[in-house]
């Protein structure tokens, strides 16, 4: 089951680096009575209800000595009464100091309420202490909609699992696996595991290594990760089944439960590919078309198309188009050229030939200028042929070509193009959203991709970023009524949103949500990061493996790579099968000249996957025994 709610522990954990004040609390409440408390004493057990807490400290004969020796009442009960009444002054105090969110809670919570998974917290503090920090955690964007102290839990607080319980059941969750429980301390973890949640510890800034930031961060690199591991080895021993560095590790541990939770295989392909789980269980609702704020919905995801590829809204507009992405190149081609226009096809594999086949079925005039599988487009030879063919007045080229995962520069040819008055189209299936791309910049008057490839949606859609005024002088060029870009265009403007023809709805809010996650995790700048970091471990790592990359890292996309067979007796069928059953699909070569198969980097793959991947590879014999043998 995918992940429905978090549960936070409060001090050291969200708030409070280092868990500095129950400690600076308890010292000042016992100094108040002429009692020095070691700071050590007190971190062994913190975490607890802070009453049964004191009668722990009591428990020790130095504590209970220096209570009698300075003359105090000497009824344990009422020691204890009195010390926690003073704690309860310190606190208040103390709180307020050190409300501050620890680094990384507030990206959590943001994504937490993009994924909307409910947050909750249980806590050894007092229902007052609590009612005092949530405006001041409100504030800084933590908004934990249960929390739980153990006056609701009749007295009851960690270890036992009453607190999570009572806040499991107050979110009306019945799977206690859907629930994580993050806490800073070997009480929390005992809490977690005794409600049966996933028990998650946090390392840094927790009671375990116990320093404020500032103190942590002055320490050399060495000792930092000494502390971290002997920090992480007790949650471990505590029976924590996971634990994080910082709170926004958490993010990445979230997606990958959720994804092992649905059982599903890891696609390593270059679009439909793996998305993630909020993106799929966005998909649970059925939704109609009529209705306006499906249209809203739309009209949305188009703007934010334009900024995705950072077209000036003034210029520019976005048309989205029901079918695959080959549907939103076939809208384009014939809605752009008319009649009596010539294109200029330039291509170095299957997708720019695809163009060509579109032109020949559509009856458009083109000549086709072919590089190759391995090299890129040249700006130079493309203005030659241009210089021979004046008829030419539309040019259009593929940007990430999938077949090899080749990356053609856009630079500075389509600028030249458009200065010369040439009508430019790219294909940017698989690159729009994975790398950058400024469509203002480049002045392209049409800009293709669709909704399964690097914004991380699922299938059903592509979508074109246009130049209107281009745009605005093709009625009545489309050869088909369906794949009139448009009209299509026309009906979105004047309808505020309404597509044409049926829509695939669940598509839309699928790719509404991915959008979100897109901007959620930094941008096109970042994704780009995440998959060229997928790129390079890949690359290294199947070359160690005797895997020759097909192409020179100069030209390679951080999209998907192919690579050459190891040697010709080398069983592709074998190889795919048996990644197949260790849950990561692969692509096949598209190549026609060498024998190559491919692995795509995008989607929700991380480089943890890769890592998986390679060490899943290692492992695979894919030369049948029979030709060893021979
Ligand atoms: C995926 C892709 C397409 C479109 O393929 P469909 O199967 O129609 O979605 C077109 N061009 C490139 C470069 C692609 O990667």
């Amino acid at each position: 089951m995918a992940i429905q709610a978090v549960v936070f522990d409060w001090a050291g954990t969200t708030i409070d680096y280092g868990s500095r004040a129950p400690i600076v609390a308890f010292q000042r409440a016992f100094a108040h009575f002429g009692i020095d408390v070691p700071e050590a004493v007190i971190r062994a057990d913190v975490g607890l209800d802070k009453a049964e807490h004191i009668a722990k400290l009591f428990a020790q004969p130095d504590t209970w000595a220096a209570w009698l020796h300075s003359g105090h009442n000497a009824e344990r009960d009422v020691a204890i009464q009195e010390v926690y009444q003073q704690f309860q002054q310190e606190i208040r105090t103390v709180l307020t100091e050190t409300a501050q969110l620890k680094p990384g809670m507030q990206a959590l919570c943001a994504y937490l309420q993009l994924k909307h998974i409910a947050v909750a917290s249980t806590s050894g503090y007092t229902a007052d202490m609590i009612k005092q920090l949530l405006p001041l955690a409100n504030q800084q964007g933590y908004r934990p909609t249960v929390n739980v102290t153990s006056e609701l839990t009749a007295g009851v607080g960690r270890p036992q699992a009453d607190m999570l319980t009572f806040a499991i059941k107050q979110l009306h969750l019945d799977d206690p696996q859907s629930v994580i429980k993050v806490g800073d301390t070997v009480n929390d973890i005992l809490e977690g595991k005794n409600a049966h949640a996933i028990s998650v510890g946090v390392v840094v800034g927790s009671n375990l290594i116990g320093m404020s930031e500032a103190e942590f961060t002055a320490l050399p690199e060495s000792e930092q990760s000494r502390l971290k591991a002997a920090a992480r080895d007790t949650f471990i021993k505590a029976g924590a089944d996971y634990t994080i560095d910082s709170m926004a590790d958490l993010m990445p541990l979230i997606e990958s439960l959720d994804q092992k939770a649905l059982q599903v295989p890891l696609l390593l392909t270059p679009g439909p590919l793996t998305t993630s789980a909020s993106v799929k269980e966005t998909m649970l609702v059925d939704h109609g078309t009529w209705d306006d704020d499906y249209k809203v919905l739309t009209q949305s995801i188009r703007q934010a198309l334009l900024a995705v590829g950072h077209a000036d809204p003034e210029l520019y507009t976005s048309v989205l188009m029901q079918g695959s992405g080959s549907f939103g190149v076939e809208a384009t081609l014939q809605t752009a050229v008319p009649q009596d226009g010539t294109l200029l096809i330039a291509m170095n594999g299957a997708y720019g030939q695809r163009m060509a086949t579109m032109a020949t079925r559509l009856g458009i005039k083109h000549l086709d200028l072919d590089f190759g599988e391995t090299q890129i487009v040249s700006a130079e030879k493309v203005l030659n042929v241009l210089n021979q063919h004046p008829e030419v007045t539309h040019f259009a080229m593929v940007h990430s070509e999938t077949t090899t995962g080749i990356l053609n520069p856009l630079t500075p040819l389509i600028p030249k193009l458009v200065e010369m008055g040439i009508v430019t189209i790219v294909d940017a299936m698989s690159s729009f959203g994975g790398v950058p791309i400024d469509v203002t910049q480049l002045g392209v008057d049409y800009l293709i991709s669709s909704a399964n490839k690097c914004i991380q949606g699922v299938p059903g859609f592509a979508f074109v970023l246009a130049k209107q005024l281009t745009l605005a002088a093709t009625e009545g060029n489309a050869r088909s009524l369906s794949l009139d870009l448009y009209d299509q265009w026309t009906c979105f403007e004047a309808e505020a949103g309404k597509w044409r023809f049926t829509s695939p709805t669940h598509t839309v809010y699928a790719f509404r949500q991915a959008l979100n996650e897109l901007i959620e995790e930094g941008g096109v700048a970042a994704r780009h990061t995440r998959y060229a970091a997928n790129e390079k471990q890949l690359r290294a790592g199947m070359l160690a493996l005797g895997f020759e990359p097909l192409l020179p890292t100069a030209v390679q996309s951080p999209i998907i790579t192919s690579f050459k067979y190891p040697d010709n007796r080398f069983d592709f069928r074998r190889f795919y099968e048996s990644l197949k059953q260790a849950g990561f699909i692969i692509y096949p070569g598209k190549v026609s000249k060498a024998k190559t198969f491919r692995i795509g980097n995008i989607g929700e793959i991380y480089p943890e996957d890769i890592q998986q991947l390679l060490a899943v590879i290692a492992k695979i014999d894919a030369v049948p025994s029979a030709a060893v043998s021979q």
